[in-house]
């Protein structure tokens, strides 16, 4: 073990577990990932289930990582949170999907994941209304998808940081529901515009009558309490049929379009919809 500086020491021993090794290696690399350009992010349409419209784009994050390439966001989203990397990483994704979205035509929404850390310690609301007035984008049209986990914590906080966001006018959705630790009562708890069903309830519903009247319920729900709901992870036309017939506001999923880069994105998305 080597001292490094008073009461904290890094083990450096040739024995270290492989795992723990690579993955220091990743936070260190992590922590120039952000200034040597290596971020890039991709998009992902989302449509109007009724109408077959196209109604924004879901920004999803991509690290290149000049030797080991393509790092997946399951691996290096934890990272970030736990090093505190995540509030400037998730300050620039912010700042560009908003700049993105911009340079499109039409009115299209710009859906942006926040991790719990920011919400807990990032100043959110400041750095929302600064990109909002350095882009001049229309607050309603973005979307910030926040997970239920982050509502855990510390309620009372969550909660004023949600109103305190929502008063800039932008919308709210809770993202993964369907996984974990679940509850209606957060559907009035919380200020929340819009559900995202989890991918992996879209997927039973095809083969499970129950979770497809669970959605169809929910939906319904949604609707009486003002949200809309989005069904995530429609890889096929069946699933793609059945988010419609449980009434589902929205679709988004490999069946409609792939994440891409934005140029891209918006001419596959323009391209008109066969579904
Ligand atoms: P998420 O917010 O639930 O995003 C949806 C994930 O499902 C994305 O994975 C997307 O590529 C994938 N996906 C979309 N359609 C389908 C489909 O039809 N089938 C399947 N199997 N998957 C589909 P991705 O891009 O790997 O992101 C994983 C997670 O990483 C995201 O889950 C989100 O929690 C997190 N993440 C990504 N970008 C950001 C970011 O900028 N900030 C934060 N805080 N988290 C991010
Ligand atoms: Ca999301
Ligand atoms: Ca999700
Ligand atoms: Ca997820």
């Amino acid at each position: 073990a080597k001292a490094q500086g008073r009461g904290t020491y890094r083990i450096f021993a040739p024995e270290m577990d492989e795992h723990l090794r690579a993955r220091l290696e990743m936070e260190a690399d992590l922590r120039h990932a952000l200034a040597a350009q290596q971020f890039e992010i991709v998009y992902q349409p989302i449509y109007e289930l009724a109408t077959s419209q196209l109604r924004g784009f879901e920004a999803l994050l991509r690290w290149t990582h000049p030797q080991r390439g393509a790092v997946c966001p399951a691996r290096f989203i934890p990272l970030a949170e736990e090093t505190g990397l995540i509030v400037d990483i998730g300050a620039w994704v912010l700042r560009r999907a908003c700049a993105d979205i911009m340079l499109l035509p039409g009115d299209l929404r710009a859906a942006i994941n926040i991790s719990p850390v920011q919400l807990a310690f990032g100043y959110i609301v400041e750095t929302v209304s600064e990109v909002l007035r350095e882009t001049g984008l229309d607050p309603g049209r973005l979307e910030l998808e926040i997970t239920e986990t982050s509502l855990f914590a510390d309620d009372q906080r969550n909660l004023d940081v949600l109103r305190r966001l929502r008063a800039l006018g932008v919308r709210i959705v809770l993202d993964d529901f369907g996984t974990g630790y679940s509850s209606l009562s957060h559907l009035r708890l919380f200020p929340l515009d819009k559900i995202k069903i989890d991918r992996s309830f879209v997927q039973e519903m095809t083969h499970r009558p129950d979770s497809a009247a669970i959605v169809d319920a929910l939906a319904a729900l949604a609707l009486r309490l003002n949200m809309t709901t989005t069904a995530e992870g429609i890889e096929t036309a069946e699933q793609l049929e059945v988010a419609r017939r449980v009434g589902c506001t929205e679709g988004q999923g490999y069946y409609l379009g792939h994440p891409q880069p934005i140029r891209h994105a918006f001419a596959a998305a323009t391209r008109p919809l066969q579904h």
